[in-house]
């Protein structure tokens, strides 16, 4: 994967990241916010409820109080016995008086409740729920409640107070109701109740309060049914026909925004239950939260639907832009971050890119420097140095080698190697490849280090000492490399030594060492094989006399031109040896003892017939001969010597100048010399 592939992936992965990040603090702030909106809407609600069921506590403690009123309960005493007396309804003119005296009783009292509290309703009821009087409609007096109004029903039936919601006649809203008890206390009877008292407040001043309190627009619609079924057409709300398409009657509204909705049908579709909605309005957005309410009745049977509905709103325009500019800084910051994490991802890869690419060129540079003094070190080398795949193929040869071995390189790389410089051995015969050490270590992988011969271009051969090393790569033989040197001055030097370590100087003859080793080989090999072989002794005579005579010198003078008449009376395969200092020993292998006898004669003859010609004059001279045969039991040189020695001495004592030899009976007696001079 190319660099930029690799960048273009890290950025959309990052950006990815990013986007997922937005996209989940966007769903969280939209989240919290719907929930704020509805704890918001909870709280609302349970404001409201706390706020009526306060009120409903305190409409009960005024009504409380009005019915403790001693002449209040005088009045209704008396009035409760006047109607039923004046045949019921709103009784005669002695009720009407009755009435009148209670109005009065009340009057400053009811003004100051309407000014100061906010009162908008009170009434006197007798037992039996007929109304006697009301003061916020004084002249609607003597109509029966029961049945309409639960309210004052259960007040008379469980002769306590209470308070609700309810519909009546000429009101709807808060009321609180209180027994009026007669002040006589009868034996053995409980109080007489004389009437019922309810007092009940204006809805839109209390809603107007609570608003005030709260910030927040309150209101209540009643249902169409509740309305006409309860009360009489000139104390209802606004009805719904004033409001060309409203669903209710609006009872109070603390602001004037729910009767627009109403006007505008804007308001959401309601099913009576409680709901929490978003409305907008004129350019601000409101939260609209709307629940059922339920009155005294609807409270006391479930059954029974509710009412109406309570509506509370409040502008959360300015919320929900909090949350809207919230979230832009927030996606602004993210974009920010975004940036900035992506111009840094972009530089520390830009920075661990450069630091990559300067360390590839260092590490390039050191291959390059390292390969180059590789280079010059084979370029260099004394040594010859070539290299082979597995197929034996030459692949690169140093100069030290193809002057050694005279070929170009364009005439060995790729060429192969062993039928170039291998293929012969010095003698001429094949070499096969399989025995070839380079082809071993190709087959097997192990270094070797041998002598060798390599063939040269023009086809002479010259030893050499090479080192075979494999080329492994993970740990397979993938060619080799071979180092050589030409051996041949070392080759010709231990020659020397070797000839110098066997010869005896003066005469070029075997010394006595190699000899004694020459012949013991030969005692071996004779018991091997059952061939005979003959041993001489020879030694010149009169010897001294010669140095005495003619120096020293000319004693090395004869002793060279004796060496050399020996090797020429001699075969190819005999052996002469010095053996001591005008001693010699031959080796004649293969021979009889008759054999021995003949070369030792014809020995002693043509030493006999060829004088030393020296530097200081001819000096003849002669030789004794003791000849011998390697018989069985001989197992060491020393054995055949001293028989040969023997026969030497025989022929010394002879005369000299003669041979003798050392043999089995059967073939010359021994001590009779063969020859004399
Ligand atoms: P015989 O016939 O009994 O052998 O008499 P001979 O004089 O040869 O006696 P002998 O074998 O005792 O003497 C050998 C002499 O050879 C003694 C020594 O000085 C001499 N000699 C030994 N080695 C060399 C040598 O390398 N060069 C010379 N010039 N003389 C040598
Ligand atoms: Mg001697
Ligand atoms: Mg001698």
């Amino acid at each position: 994967m190319s660099y930029r592939a690799i960048l273009v992936l890290a950025s959309l992965l990052l950006m990815a990241i990013f986007a997922g990040v937005a996209l989940f603090g966007a769903r969280l702030v939209d989240v919290r916010l719907q929930a704020s909106l509805e704890s918001e809407a909870l709280r609302l609600k349970t404001a409201y409820e706390l706020s009526q069921g306060e009120l409903e506590q305190q409409m009960m403690a005024l009504a409380g109080m009005v019915a403790a009123d001693p002449e209040v309960i005088r009045l209704l005493k008396a009035a409760g016995a006047t109607v039923e007396g004046e045949g019921n309804g709103s009784g005669g003119e002695e009720a009407d008086l009755l009435r009148r005296q209670l109005y009065l009783h009340l009057r400053q009292h009811w003004s100051y409740m309407q000014k100061e509290l906010g009162i908008r309703q009170m009434q006197f009821v007798l037992p039996g729920s007929l109304s006697f009087l009301r003061f916020h409609a004084p002249t609607q007096h003597g109509d029966s409640l029961a049945g309409l109004r639960w309210l004052l029903r259960d007040v008379e039936r469980k002769r306590t107070a209470a308070s609700g919601f309810e519909t009546g006649r000429a009101y709807a809203g808060i009321r609180g109701a209180a027994p009026i008890f007669d002040s006589e206390l009868r034996p053995g009877d409980a109080r007489a109740l004389v009437g019922v008292m309810e007092v009940g407040m204006a809805f839109d001043g209390y809603i107007e309060r609570l608003s005030e309190r709260t910030a927040v627009g309150f209101g209540v619609l009643l249902d169409p049914a509740s309305v006409t079924s309860a009360m009489w057409e000139n104390y209802r709300p606004p009805a719904p026909a004033e409001q060309p398409g409203a669903c209710c009657y609006l009872l109070a509204a603390s602001r004037g925004e729910l009767a627009d909705w109403m006007a505008d049908k804007a308001l959401p579709a309601y099913a009576g239950t409680f709901r929490n909605d978003l409305v907008d309005h004129q350019g601000h957005r409101f939260q609209l939260i709307r629940f059922p309410l339920r009155d005294y009745p609807g409270l006391q049977d479930p059954t029974r639907p509710p009412i109406g509905s309570v509506v509370i709103w409040q502008d959360v325009g300015a919320m929900i832009e909090a949350s809207g500019d919230f979230k832009d800084k927030a996606f602004f910051n993210l974009a920010f971050a975004y940036a900035v994490t992506q111009l840094l991802v972009l530089f520390l890869v830009n920075l661990s890119r450069r630091e990559w690419i300067s360390q590839l060129l260092e590490q390039t540079a050191r291959v390059k420097e390292l390969s180059h003094q590789n280079e010059v070190l084979l370029m260099a080398a004394g040594e010859g140095i070539f290299g082979v795949d597995r197929g034996h193929v030459a692949t690169f040869i140093n100069p030290a080698a193809q002057k050694m071995l005279g070929y170009a390189p364009d005439e060995v790389i790729g060429n192969n190697l062993h039928s170039l410089i291998h293929a012969l051995r010095p003698d001429g015969s094949a070499y096969d490849e399989s025995a070839c050490p380079i082809a071993m270590t190709l087959a097997d992988g192990q270094a070797r280090t041998l002598e060798e011969n390599l063939r040269r271009r023009d086809g002479s051969s010259f030893p050499v000492q090479m080192t075979v090393s494999p080329i492994r790569e993970n740990g397979v033989c993938t060619g080799a490399v071979v180092v050589f040197h030409d051996i041949s001055e070392l080759k010709e030097k231990e020659a020397a030594l070797t000839w110098l370590a066997s010869t005896d100087t003066l005469t070029g003859l075997a010394n006595r060492r190699h000899f004694i080793a020459q012949l013991e080989a030969e005692i071996h090999r004779w018991q091997r094989t059952g061939f005979t072989s003959a041993l001489l002794m020879v030694d010149l005579d009169w010897f001294k006399r010669i140095n005495d005579t003619w120096g020293h010198a000319a004693g090395d003078e004869v002793l060279r031109h004796f060496a050399d008449v020996l090797r020429r009376s001699l075969r190819r395969v005999d052996l002469p040896g010095r053996v001591g200092g005008e001693e010699f020993a031959v080796l004649l292998p293969g021979s009889s003892a008759e054999d021995a006898l003949v070369a030792a004669e014809r020995l002693r003859r043509n030493i006999e017939n060829e004088p030393a010609m020296t530097s200081f004059g001819s000096i003849p001279f002669t030789v004794s001969i003791g000849a011998t045969l390697l018989i069985t039991g001989d197992d060491s040189p020393d054995q055949p010597l001293l028989r040969a020695d023997r026969a030497l001495y025989r022929a010394k004592a002879a005369g000299r100048n003669r041979v003798d030899g050392d043999f089995p009976d059967s073939l010359t007696p021994a001590g009779e010399p063969t020859s004399v001079a």
